[in-house]
């Protein structure tokens, strides 16, 4: 059984701002027995697309779902769990933690030292730059959604200074295909959490600067720059109304640039030992350097008016707030062995890097719950099953 607190896809019908496209090609959209079949496998889903296309997968898949059921606290008990929710009680042996990784915005402390005259949102309250007062606004982050954000406030005519810490550059196609493809085929995105060196940090990369759209383009930070776009360095503090920058621009385009520059070789490197499945690729690209600019400000007086609004594209956490389990860390995460929780029967799927690199893609569901759902079955007809035959 599924709990779920609103309609299936609900993360996708109301967390989502109005013009997102998936960033993932259509072709990539798949989920266990069931994929994209429409005529564009190289187009991106709007959310409109992205909810049809679960909710046809719950219907076809005729997955157990119970709609709008908020967990509102899950107890460990002899037996199993006790799962608390607005309409009812359950008890179950095994259960596995589904609720995304997205849940809440990871806005950092120093939020609190902006002054009461600036609007702040975050991409989940975010819809259009219609909400945003008139004026200057500052969005700090740029990641997949920061510079989405970004490129769509400045397109509504408002000045957009945005402030870049580290962060994952990429091209959109390379070699003529989307840069997606070369993470599939080449197996990068299949790389499992037990073979990655330093897991923590994998679990914690941002997002990829990429943008779905139907041209397919490259949404970088010379891209944003070139279309007016005040790029300034990583918001380090606020004091006295004054949002202070990191000066380390250039190194963090320097490491952006040398990461995408080392995926770009392994590609090419894969391609060499892969000439059949790469036949009618073009020849290996290099792309221009990130222009840093070439004095960045390391400070904008927040009370001057220049600044109006800010939207914080610092990254997503998930909720555990309901689960009453001594199973998170002291930095909020779940304690967790690819998915197997730390507490007999507890599962979690849909985690940064939680069995593979494209765990928390939707592509990446298939996979790690056939592995989970093996180890599952197997503890329900060992340990746990043998506490439901004395029940
Ligand atoms: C802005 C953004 C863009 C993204 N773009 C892409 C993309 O292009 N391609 C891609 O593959 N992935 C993308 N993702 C990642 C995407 O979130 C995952 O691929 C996918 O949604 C993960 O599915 P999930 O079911 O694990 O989590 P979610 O979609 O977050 O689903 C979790 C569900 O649990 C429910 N829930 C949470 N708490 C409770 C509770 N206490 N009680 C009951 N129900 C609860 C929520 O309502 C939600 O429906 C994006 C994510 C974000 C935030």
């Amino acid at each position: 059984m599924g709990l779920e607190r609103g309609e299936v896809a609900n993360s996708w019908r109301r967390e989502r701002w109005d013009s997102l496209r998936l960033l993932t090609p259509n072709w990539q959209s798949r989920l266990p027995g069931y994929c994209y079949e429409g005529a564009d496998p190289d187009g991106f889903m709007t959310m409109a697309e992205v909810v049809e296309f679960v909710a046809r997968f719950a219907v076809v898949s005729d997955a157990p779902v119970r709609t709008h059921t908020t967990v509102t606290s899950v107890k460990r008990t002899d037996e199993g769990y006790h799962v608390a929710t607005n309409s009812g009680d359950l008890h179950c042996r095994c259960l596995v933690l589904a609720s995304g990784a997205c849940n809440l915005p990871s806005v950092p402390a120093l939020r609190q030292g902006v002054p009461s005259s600036i609007q702040s949102c975050t991409p989940l309250d975010y819809r259009n730059p219609s909400q945003l007062p008139a004026g200057g606004v500052l969005v700090v982050g740029a990641s997949a959604t920061g510079v989405q954000l970004a490129d769509e406030i400045r397109r509504s005519g408002r000045r957009v200074t945005l402030s870049v810490g580290e962060h994952v550059r990429l091209p959109r196609t390379y070699r003529g295909r989307d840069v997606l493809w070369w993470m599939d085929a080449s197996g990068i995105w299949n790389q499992r959490y037990d073979e990655i060196d330093d897991l923590t940090r994998a679990r914690g990369l941002p997002s990829p600067q990429l943008v779905g759209t139907p041209q397919r383009t490259t949404l970088d930070l010379n891209t944003l720059g070139a279309a007016g776009v005040e790029i300034v360095g990583r918001l380090a503090a606020v004091r006295d109304g004054r949002a202070l920058f990191s000066g380390g621009l250039r190194n963090q385009f320097a490491l952006a640039d040398l990461k995408m520059d080392r995926l770009l070789d392994t590609f090419d490197e894969w391609a060499r030992s892969h000439p059949r499945e790469t036949a009618d690729a073009g020849p290996p690209e290099r792309f221009e350097p990130s222009r840093a600019p070439a004095s960045s400000r390391l400070e904008v007086d927040l009370r001057s008016g220049e600044i109006q609004s800010i939207v914080w594209a610092t990254g997503f956490r998930p909720d555990y707030s309901w689960l009453d389990v001594p199973v998170i860390d002291h930095k909020g995460r779940l304690r967790h062995e690819g998915g197997i929780v730390d507490a007999p029967g507890l599962y979690a799927i849909g985690l940064p890097v939680l069995r593979r690199r494209k765990s928390t893609f939707i592509h990446g569901a298939e996979d790690d719950a056939r592995d989970l759902v093996d180890h599952l079955a197997q503890y329900l007809a060992g340990a746990g099953g043998r506490l439901q035959s004395t029940r």
